[in-house]
């Protein structure tokens, strides 16, 4: 919805917009594809290919998430438009709006996660075959799939990111539940009841650590755009889930084996919170991004501490009675310059 408003025409968001907001239909979107490694969203080769007054979308897609919904009636697809002659790799792709029952699109099977079947909601494995949308279901134009998908992108991570946080805040809860079930309480001898009590201040110090992270990222995609926020955003994507995972483990394991099966929420809990993991994105392409950004934040200052810090390894040097000059990998010593 949030990518309708802000890229769509008028047209579009009358048509898609407008029934989506009153939770008349869903919509679903299309970007990884099975056969590529889909985390490099350049490598995305679905067909997108301009013919008259038509576009003609040739392509298999998966991890389509809401496209189980019997009221999912949108595909928002990703795809190359071969037309589009640009050298540059992120000038590629375009988007292209689809309702779901063109001839040419099968829906082969909803994946489950970790086994648990996401099924009316789940995520689908579709293949579209010659399907043809009129011109006017191109967003924004040819060649601007990448603008799009990182205007999109920002926001949706910071929700996954709130959710995540109130999984860890459920597990916490059963994990005190289960330290007070007086049926099967611990004797006060018994050593893990101390051990329980460091685990729930520690899950509750993380998770409100990590809220305190969610929240920077909100205010600041509030106050500058999601754009701007691009780095608070990373943090708090690869932070939460490890945190989540951490304090859901803990709850599982003070509920021993009733921890693993179904009398609980914690392995549903545990699922979801593993999932953000890999869902918009890997952890290592968020902290790759992140390393990168918090160098160039640092610009000149890097090499104002490097000049800093070969002056001082030179004075220190010269009150041990030694040169700056390196030579064959040693320092020489002063009398011998
Ligand atoms: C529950 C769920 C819901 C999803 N919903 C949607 C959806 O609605 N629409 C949609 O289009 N997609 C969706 N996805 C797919 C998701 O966006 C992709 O799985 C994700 O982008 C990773 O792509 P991939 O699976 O092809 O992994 P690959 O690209 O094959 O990556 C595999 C692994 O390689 C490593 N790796 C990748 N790149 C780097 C790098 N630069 N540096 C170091 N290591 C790297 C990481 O460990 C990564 O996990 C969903 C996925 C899940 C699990």
């Amino acid at each position: 919805m949030e990518f309708l408003e802000k890229y769509g025409t008028e047209a579009q968001k009358q048509q898609w917009l407008v029934p989506l907001l009153e939770g008349r239909i869903r919509s679903a979107f299309l970007m990884t594809e099975p056969d590529i490694a889909s985390s490099d969203a350049r490598n995305i080769r679905c067909d997108i290919r301009r013919d008259g007054d038509d576009y003609v979308l040739n392509g298999s897609k998966w991890w389509s998430s809401g496209a189980g919904d019997p009221t999912c009636e949108l595909y928002i697809v990703m795809g190359q438009t071969t037309n589009t002659s640009s050298e540059n790799p992120y000038g590629r792709h375009s988007v292209v709006l689809v309702l779901t029952n063109t001839p040419g699109i099968t829906v082969h099977r909803m994946l489950s996660v970790y086994g648990y079947d996401d099924a009316p909601y789940g995520h689908g494995h579709i293949t579209l075959k010659n399907v043809r949308v009129p011109a006017s279901s191109i967003v924004l134009g040819e060649g601007r799939g990448f603008e799009i998908i990182q205007g999109r992108l920002g926001p949706g991570r910071i929700h996954h990111a709130m959710r995540t946080i109130g999984a860890a805040e459920s597990a916490l809860e059963w994990m005190i539940a289960r330290v007070n079930d007086e049926k099967k309480a611990f004797r006060p001898s018994h050593s893990a009841h101390g051990t329980f009590q460091e685990w729930i201040a520690k899950s509750r110090i993380e998770i409100d650590a990590a809220r305190m992270t969610v929240l920077n990222a909100a205010v600041k995609i509030d106050q500058e755009g999601a754009k701007a926020a691009l780095r608070e955003i990373a943090m708090a994507q690869v932070l939460v889930p490890h945190m989540a995972l951490q304090v859901i483990d803990r709850a599982v394991q003070a509920f021993g084996a009733a921890g693993v099966c179904q009398d609980t929420p914690l392995p549903g809990l545990w699922a979801s919170a593993r999932i953000i993991r890999i869902v918009d994105g890997p952890d290592e392409v968020h902290l790759q991004q992140l390393g990168r950004r918090e160098s160039q934040r640092m610009g000149e200052a890097v090499q104002e501490k490097l000049r800093w810090q070969s002056a001082e390894t030179d004075r220190l040097l010269s009150l041990s009675g030694f040169g700056a000059a390196v030579f064959s990998g040693g320092y020489i010593p002063k009398a011998n310059l």
